[in-house]
């Protein structure tokens, strides 16, 4: 939790806003709810993805005020889920994860790059399991692009295409990210790591949307 907003506003839960300190005990019960789970995409190249959570409920409200409401006392929670999700992709072994980049501007305005904080403190996570887990940010935005929310999958991945560039590492790479919603920008990160001449590339979030058919 950022200590000085909640001395301003009043501190309350990050997942449901409940006054309190942290997140409270009803949000943590969901969030123990976790059933990591794999994630279809109907796009041609689509990596392997498995997710902790379907994106509703606290885990969205979450992830939300992680990113844009500087609750960074949400990113054990949030670390933990992801842990959970690049375990269900790839559940022994070494490997590298590479977060999806956030764009200089957000992080700039935000003071920190949300996805890289959840990543590293999922790699720790991980490590103390026994694991040989690195991260790697082997991934970069060269090219901005527009808007994303008004666009259908297919404009999506278009206008991701070429968006990033990416540099090579060693091992199976997991891209990991907040959450995936068309999958764009995670076949984009696979695109541009592939490009670069990684072989082995899957993916991990801490939560995605589902459709109502398929919900795990
Ligand atoms: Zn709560």
């Amino acid at each position: 939790m950022d200590v000085a907003a909640d001395l301003l506003l009043g501190a309350s839960c990050p997942g449901c806003g409940v006054p309190g300190w942290g997140i409270c005990t009803s949000c943590r019960t969901s969030l123990s709810a976790a059933a990591p789970f794999e994630v279809v995409r109907s796009i041609a190249s689509f990596p392997a993805v498995s997710s902790a959570m379907v994106y509703e409920g606290p885990v969205r409200r979450l992830i939300a005020a992680h990113k844009e409401r500087h609750a960074r006392g949400a990113t054990p929670a949030l670390a933990g889920l992801l842990a959970a999700a690049v375990s269900h992709r790839r559940s022994d072994g070494a490997l590298t994860i590479v977060p999806v980049p956030s764009t200089r501007r957000a992080v700039r305005e935000r003071g920190y790059d949300s996805v890289r904080l959840i990543a590293d403190a999922a790699a720790r996570t991980l490590c103390r399991e026994g694991r040989s887990v690195e991260v790697v940010p082997a991934l970069r935005h060269v090219r901005r692009p527009a808007d994303q929310s008004s666009l259908d999958t297919t404009a999506r991945w278009a206008n991701l295409h070429g968006a990033l560039a990416g540099e090579r590492v060693d091992g199976p790479v997991v891209v990991v990210d907040d959450v995936c919603t068309t999958g764009a920008t995670l076949l984009e990160a696979c695109r541009a790591l592939h490009a670069a001449g990684v072989e082995t590339c899957e993916a991990a979030t801490v939560s995605a949307t589902v459709l109502r058919r398929s919900r795990p």
